[in-house]
């Protein structure tokens, strides 16, 4: 989808910290972090959202999360980090191409402290 802007960042559109690229999945890092390690994974595949992906493409949900644990290791997190996916406007997904935020690096316990 030429409008898309994460499908313009698998296109080498526009520029993005890569930490992992595969024939399937494309991780960089967030322009906006929110905790020390802050990646996002994404299919090379145009999906709306994690519901539309495991619907339509179940191989690929399946490389998406294995691409996370990958980034999760590879960023030195240790078996400790939050994979988030929002989905949908209300909830506050922004871009429409389903993507998991990979989070580490600080205390996401909650009640903090
Ligand atoms: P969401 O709100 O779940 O749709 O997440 C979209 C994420 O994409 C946000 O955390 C943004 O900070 C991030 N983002 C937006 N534009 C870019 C970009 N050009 N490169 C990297 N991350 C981006």
């Amino acid at each position: 989808m030429s409008n898309c802007l994460f499908c313009r960042i698998v296109a080498g559109e526009i520029p993005a910290d890569v930490v992992l690229r595969t024939e399937d999945v494309v991780a960089f890092r967030d322009v906006n972090p929110q905790a020390p390690v802050h990646v996002l994974v994404i299919p090379v595949e145009h999906h709306a959202n994690i519901a539309e992906l495991s619907a339509q493409a179940p191989h690929l949900t399946s490389k998406l999360l294995d691409a996370a644990a990958a980034v999760a290791k590879s960023e030195g997190l240790d078996n400790q980090y939050r994979l988030v996916f929002n989905t949908g406007a209300d909830v506050g997904q922004s871009v429409f191409h389903v993507h998991a935020h990979v989070l580490g690096g600080r205390d996401f316990t909650w009640p903090p402290g």
